[in-house]
């Protein structure tokens, strides 16, 4: 099985201490034991790129703050892992986050994804933590080490506050925000057009600090650099070992399936436990790998039309797994995701035409 990875996910438990909104996961108390991703580490040693990701990734990851340490050890003495100088991720809510914890972050200088909603933080995630929360996101800006960026969710109900919220993590230091909505909520008619005001009136804010200091600190405005068909990584550059200890192309996967585990196309997408992996990698694993390389673009298809039919096709990347979580079935579009992408689009793009006129 001839693999080349840029990312390795642990997803280290499907616990969590808060209980967001929009969250899709199942919190059961089953957590991926070090002995696994020891045997998945040993077994990809040679797969990795220089540079590739180790992702820590929940539930909440620091519940599983001793693995996460064990894991970089090894990494660390591992003759051949430490020649791929692999780089570190973590995705949080930050409610953890201690000074031991903060400096190991920062000694080994991970990339963090914070989960923040900005000023919709107290409707989206509602906690007694949120201003420790903050707090540790301040501390996070200040680690030279920490490649802090920020994911911001919203829901129809929050749609109004998109802009405002993303602001407020850009005038707090962040340079690197993402904003993505909740799979689990329909946006209707009206919800849309309260997103469209909120993006345009973003659009141009973005450009008066583009024209200030040429950064682009909202990466939903970075330009995808050709114009190429999507392709979805999972199973092809990327793997996620679930805490159940199956390993799936991305985590995603594991999430969607992880949540209808009669699903009739598990046996297309999943690798299965880890254990049995490494004894008979070859064994019908060329056919679900067939199955990841599958998922392209144009090959998807919305609710109203084949993908390869619509004008936007090119500058389109719609994530086939969390489509699933709306429609059932991978690489199927619900028509709210293609009237968000399209909302973006043109926003992106008028973005862009006033930029390089300036
Ligand atoms: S906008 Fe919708 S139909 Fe068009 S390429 Fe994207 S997902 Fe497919
Ligand atoms: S498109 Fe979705 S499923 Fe594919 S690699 Fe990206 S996040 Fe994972």
């Amino acid at each position: 099985m001839e693999l080349y990875l840029s990312d390795l996910t642990f997803h280290l438990t499907e616990e969590c201490n808060l209980d967001c909104r929009y969250c899709f996961q199942k919190k059961r108390s089953r957590s991926l034991g070090f002995s696994s991703i020891r045997k998945a580490l040993d077994f990809f040693q040679d797969a990795f790129h220089p540079g590739a990701f180790i992702g820590f990734y929940g539930g909440e990851p620091l519940l599983e703050f001793e693995t996460i340490c064990r894991t970089v050890a090894y990494i660390r003495n591992h003759s051949t892992l430490r020649r791929r100088k692999l780089r570190y991720s973590l995705s949080t809510n930050g409610s953890l986050l201690t000074d031991e914890i903060l400096r190991f972050l920062n000694a080994n200088k991970f990339r963090v994804n914070l989960s923040h909603d900005g000023t919709a933080q107290g409707t989206t995630r509602p906690s007694r933590k949120n201003s420790l929360i903050l707090e540790n996101l301040d501390r996070m800006i200040k680690l030279k080490n920490i490649e802090l960026e920020t994911n911001s969710v919203f829901v129809p109900a929050t749609a109004g506050e998109l802009f405002q919220s993303a602001r407020f993590l850009l005038e707090r230091g962040v340079n690197d925000c993402h904003l993505n909505y909740s799979i689990i909520h329909p946006w209707d008619s009206v919800s849309l057009k309260r997103l469209r005001e909120q993006v345009e009136e973003l659009r141009k804010f973005l450009l008066w600090h583009y024209r200030r200091h040429y950064a682009i600190p909202i990466g939903n405005f970075q330009e995808r650099p050709l114009q190429a068909m999507f392709w979805c990584a999972a199973g092809q550059e990327r793997l996620a070992l679930a805490a159940d200890g199956r390993l799936w192309g991305c985590r995603f996967f594991a999430d969607y399936f992880a949540s209808s585990s009669s699903h009739s196309e598990i046996g297309k997408y999943g690798f299965g436990d880890m254990r049995e992996f490494v004894k008979n990698p070859r064994e019908d694993h060329s056919a679900v790998l067939n199955n990841y390389r599958e998922l392209i673009q144009g090959r998807f298809h919305s609710e109203q039309k084949p993908c390869r039919r619509c004008s936007r096709l090119l500058y389109c990347s719609a994530c086939p797994a969390t489509a699933a979580f709306c429609t059932g079935t991978i690489g199927k579009i619900p028509a709210w995701i293609c009237d968000i992408k399209k909302i973006w689009f043109y926003e992106v793009r008028k973005f862009w035409a006033a930029a390089r006129s300036s």
